[in-house]
Formats: C-alpha cells, structure tokens, sequence
C-alpha cells in the first residue's frame, strides 16, 4: 500500500519494526496503571523549576517510577495507554478463540480463529517453512525480466517490502476521485540514509545488517558461504535503491512528490514494468492516472531489473519475503528478526510475550472488525459527546485567531478560515464498519492467515483506484491511541483508543482536558495549516491559495522552527533535524496555543476556577501538556526515531512548544532570559 501524506500525532514506526513495536506493552515489570481520573500530580517533579526546566517539573516524579520495561524500546505516558488498550482487546480475543461460538464466517469466528492460530506455536513449529515453500518455490522460477517483474508484484501483494509500493491515493489536484500512487521503497533498513552515512555508527549497523540477512538465509536452508555471499549481493542491490531513493525530509513535501502520469506516459518511461500488464493483472482501469512520486527512483529501478543479475533479485526476493513472514513462522526465525530489529535497531533487550504479539497482529489484519468490539465495550456514548465539544470549541478558537494575525493578508485569512470551515471531524469509529466477508481464515494455520490478511488489504486498496473517493473510510483502527490529520480530505480523525488519561479524563476538569486532549486536537487542525498542510485547499485539492508575501512571511516563521529543534541535541553527534520535524513542532506550538485559547473561551467570562492541588487552572493545562509527552527512551531507539521519524522526541516537544508561549511564562510567572523563555519566540498562529 502506497505511504500516505497523511499526518499522525504520535510517531509511526519505520516500516521494518512497525510490526515488532507498533502497538506494544509492558512485560509483568510494569503492570497496567490504575485508570485516573483526573491529573496525577504526583508524576510531577515540584524540586525542579518549571521556568528552567518544564519537562522535568511536570514529569519528573513519573520518568523515575515508569523505567522502560525489558521488552520495550521505549515507555511513555501513551504506551501506559496502549497496554490498558491492549489488555481489553486481549481479553476479547482469548473470549473468542476459546469459545468459538460464534457462526463460521462471522467477524468473531474469524477474529478467534486468527488470534488461536498465532498462539499455537506447537503447529508453527510444526509446519516449519512449509506455508511460504510454494512462494519461494515461484521464486526460484523467475526466468527473465517478465517473470521477475510478475513475482515483485506477487510479493507486494503479500505484504512484501519488494522493490517499490503501489497502491491508491486521493488525487491531488481533485479530492472527489482515487487515483493510482507508485512510492519508492524495497530496504529492509528504516530509511536510505543508513545505506549512505559513512560515520562509524552507521557503518556497524551496515555490517550487523549484513550478518542478519546472512543468518536470514542459513535459517532457510542456505549453505554458509552462499549465504555470506547473497547478504553482501542484497546490501550492495539495496544501496542502489537507497542512492536513488528521495531523502526523509523530501518525501514529506507535497510538491516533491507530486507527478502525476499517463499510464502511457508512465510505461514509456519505466517500460521493465509493463505497466499496462500490471494495471490489467491488478484490475486496475486503464484511463486512471499514476502519482509517481519519485520519478528518480522509478527510472533508476527500471535499469535496475535488466543491469542486476537475475540470481540477485532472486536472493533479494528470498530475503524480502523471509523477513515479511518471519514473525508467523517457527521461532528462529521469530527470534532472529527481533534480535536484529528490536535489539539492534530499537535497543530492547527482550521481545514481547507471545500474547502481546498476537494481539497486535491481529489488530493489523483485522482492526476495524476487533474494533467494532472494541468500541461497544470501551467507548461510552458520553465520552464520545464531549469530545465532540471538544472539537467544536478549537475550531472556533483557531477561526478567532486567525483573524488576529498580523502577519497574513485579508485574502489568505478568508481562504483559510474557510478551510477552518470545512474540516471534518471524525471521533471514535467509522460510520460504516469494513466488510472481512471475502477474507478467509483458517484455523491452525498462522502464516496462510497473515498472507491472506495482506492480500485481502492490498485488494481492498487496489480497488479503490479510479472511484470516487470513500469519505467513511478510516485510515486507523479504533483502538489506536493516535490521531491524524488527512489532507486530502481536509479531515481530522481521533480514534476511541486515544480518549483515555493521560489524554482524556471523562470526569476531569476541563483545563487538564484542553491542555492534553484539547492540544491533541489543535495539533490535527493546525496540520492544515503546517508547512505541508497549508499546500491543500479547504477541499482537499493540492493548490496554492498563499499570497507570495504570505507564503514568505510562513517560510520565515518556518524557519525559525527549524532552528530551534536543531538545537535540541540527544546525544553529542545526535541531534533533532528541525527540516524533518518542522510540521510536527509546528503543529504542536499551534495546537497548544488554540487548546489555551479555547479554554478561556469555554470559560464564558466567568472567573477561572481556584487552584486545585496547589495549580491554577493555566498551570494545570500545562502541566497536563507535558504528561501527554513524558517518555523514557532506549539510546538506540532514540537516535532511530530522531534519524527516521518526524515527530520529534516527547521531551522537546514539550519544551520546545512552551518555551515559545508567552501564555505559559505568564502562568509561571517565568522571567526574561529563563530557560523556557525563547529570546527568539517563534510564532505562526
Ligand atoms: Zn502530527
């Protein structure tokens, strides 16, 4: 499935440990926290001075008592979250697989059944590599370029990382209808960059990589020396792909990845791909233009298929659909895949236990009909109103502030309030719930099901292509503590997962409510207007409706962002790169300064409520910020997220949004030349 340019609150894993930490949880070590009902002040640091150091003043006392459990690269506030999510959805699964009373064919039964099949490792062991032997088997059959290009696209659809994605997207220039979109991909590391980097850190991860394909192979039954030398001919065949490759922060421009072809024009250029074949094998109508979002890329892979030899792409296959597979098949593969990309990568010592595992699999294959469960037994009616309160008082501040800025012309304000105008507001669960009828799941055997689930999701993508756009479809599952803004639809999406403390408290007060929750949603509304959002219009279409002057004063203000997070170093060589995290920071210092405002608005003139546990009101919304953020991170894991993800790390998205807000130097009482006071404050809205 095609990267979507679609904006996420919480950092998304690089694809290649998506599976291993997407939705993961505490081992016995951290056991689930009690609910709270409202702010636990007690996670404070009240030693430390909020003006010198406010992350630490709002989460010191939590840092010390969450250490990161031993099967996670990380623990943060959200993943105390995540695990009470996952407990629920737990018991619901184990209720499923071991009643098996619902009728077969049903949601449930499949549901059950896929989860039962995961646990069973006895069968697993069992079957060995019997249930991917036919693919590799097809693999070992390419016989020239035609059959070489048949078998990439066999691959993707199940779930394999080959050579590029393809998959459906809004098209930009007409929100209404489903073009087809090819993105770069096909590296088994998390980003081009660490194929490039010469530094000495980089190259040990090159070599620790090349040892891991190598052990890979030998698992599959490849002798030593030939498995030595297939790791080294897919390290060198990756690396092309990385050199011709579009960098992080590019990719995430809407401009850079914006070129959209004929079918006829897109064949001639890369014609290895017979497109016209693809786009028949894939049912795909033949009239529907292409988003090639890196051309580059595409025309480099094309020489690729007939320069590289076929026993290459042969062995680049093999490795791509052993690591697709390698959590559904006996543990050594099982335990070779986490070694390399939950230890090596991700700095975690121990991997999940096996329920945990399976839990978060079957969310992957089948997370709208889990749920639909989910949310029947977990989302209250009354949570889902006030949320939706919720929504309607920050967009009604952001519209008042728009009209306060000094630095937009009349034009542009009007266009964006009317795109202010026009979000829409998706809460909880989809209207209409996915149909799993044509996806099939088989008791006892985990790895058929998990290809099935991929293929059933790549037809359901593909399918999309050339229609009009699916304004009930949802690209999150609703137990996921995570939210987004999508472009193209000019939609923000907050599914029920999130509406929990420390982002929620149903009973709280409001002022801890508007400065996490209320935050949380400023944050998706304001990505409509961040560097990459404010290039779509109020109905989705990718248009330049700035003023040049505008444009420029946002570039500077922009600017002053970048600069701000480059200073924000994790590790002496390591710091964040304010050019990738720039939508996010400025996201979050939005989002945050809409939350107060909208605060104040709810208060209706009355006068503020007095203090409770020793803070005012602002200082609660404050503080409440920074606990949505507070996080330990294993150094590995940091300087992944810092080299691959956009979002920066909870720490200096907390204190580099304050420190910008003469709001919170107020409720401080916070002087001049304080640490949280920005000489230079950055300002956008
Ligand atoms: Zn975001």
């Amino acid at each position: 499935m095609a990267t979507k340019p679609f904006r996420s609150l919480l950092a998304w894993m690089p694809a290649a440990v998506a599976g291993l930490i997407a939705l993961g949880a505490s081992p016995d070590t951290a056991p689930t926290a009690p609910r709270l009902t409202t702010l636990d002040v007690a996670g404070m640091d009240t030693g430390a001075q909020a003006c010198t150091d406010f992350y630490r003043y709002g989460n010191g006392g939590w840092l010390e008592k969450n250490p990161i459990p031993s099967d996670r690269p990380r623990w943060g506030s959200s993943d105390e979250l995540r695990q009470r999510n996952l407990d629920d959805l737990h018991r619901i699964l184990e209720k499923l697989a071991s009643d098996r009373s619902a009728p077969a064919g049903s949601d449930e039964r499949k549901l059950g059944d896929f989860y039962g099949a995961c646990m069973d490792e006895a069968a697993i062991e069992a079957k060995g590599l019997s249930p991917i032997e036919p693919e590799l088997a097809r693999i070992e059959a390419i016989k020239d370029p035609v059959t070489l290009r048949a078998e990439i696209v066999r691959l993707q659809d199940l779930g394999a990382n080959a050579l590029f994605n393809f998959g459906s997207e809004e098209d930009r220039k007409d929100s209404s209808r489903v073009i087809a979109a090819a993105v770069q991909g096909g590296l088994g590391l998390p980003d081009r960059d660490y194929y490039t980097k010469t530094d000495s850190k980089s190259v040990e991860t090159r070599q620790k990589y090349v040892a891991h394909l190598r052990r890979m192979l030998e698992l599959a039954g490849s002798p030593a020396a030939k498995a030595s030398a297939d790791a080294q001919a897919i390290l060198a065949l990756e690396t092309k792909l990385a050199e011709a490759s579009q960098n992080n922060v590019d990719i995430r421009d809407p401009d850079k990845t914006h070129h959209p072809m004929t079918l006829a024009s897109f064949s001639k250029a890369t014609p290895n791909f017979a497109w016209e074949t693809y786009f028949q094998e894939q049912r795909i109508p033949g009239g529907v233009e292409v988003n090639v979002w890196e051309p580059d890329f595409f025309q480099a892979a094309n020489r690729l298929i007939r320069s590289e030899p076929l026993s290459t792409w042969k062995t680049y296959l093999r490795w791509h659909l052993l690591t697709a597979t390698a959590a559904t098949l006996p543990k050594r593969f099982v335990d070779e895949n986490f070694a390399f990309y939950g230890k090596t990568l991700a700095g975690t010592p121990e991997i999940q236990p096996r329920w945990k595992r399976c839990v978060t699999a079957t969310d992957n294959a089948m997370g709208m009909a889990l749920g639909r469960i989910y949310v029947q037994d977990y989302f209250p009616p009354a949570a889902k109103k006030r949320a939706d309160e919720l929504v309607k008082n920050l967009l009604a501040a952001l519209s008042d502030d728009l009209q306060t800025l000094t630095w937009m012309s009349e034009a542009t304000k009007k266009a964006a309030a009317a795109k202010v105008a026009a979000i829409t507001p998706k809460i909880g669960y989809p209207d209409r719930w996915r149909d799993y009828a044509s996806l099939e799941i088989v008791p006892g055997s985990y790895a058929a099901n998990a290809l099935a689930a991929n293929e059933f999701e790549a037809r359901r993508d593909l399918a999309k292509i050339g229609k009009p756009v699916d304004r009930y479809d949802w690209g999150m599952t609703p137990p996921t503590v995570n939210a987004y803004y999508n472009p193209a639809k000019n939609e923000i999406v907050f599914p029920a997962g999130i509406f929990q403390p420390p982002f929620f408290y149903a009973e709280g007060d409001d002022a801890i409510n508007y400065g996490a929750i209320g935050a949380v949603i400023g944050h998706e509304i304001t990505h409509g207007f961040d560097n990459s959002g404010r290039k779509f219009d109020a109905k989705g279409n990718q248009v330049d409706w700035w003023t040049a002057e505008d444009a420029k004063n946002f570039d500077e203000r922009a600017a002053c962002i970048i600069k701000q997070f480059n200073g924000y170093y994790v590790e002496a060589d390591l710091h964040e790169n304010g050019e990738l995290v720039q939508g996010e920071a400025i996201a979050d210092l939005g989002g945050l300064t809409i939350a107060y405002r909208a605060y104040k608005i709810s208060l209706k003139g009355k006068p503020e409520p007095p203090p409770i546990d020793g803070l005012t009101a602002d200082q609660r919304l404050f503080v409440s910020n920074a606990r949505i953020w507070a996080a330990n991170h294993r150094p590995e894991f940091a300087r992944l997220i810092v080299q691959t993800n956009e979002h920066p790390l909870g720490q200096y998205r907390s204190v580099g949004t304050v420190s910008n807000m003469p709001e919170f130097a107020r409720a401080f009482a916070c002087q001049p030349g304080a640490a949280m006071v920005r000489a230079e404050r950055c300002q956008i809205w």
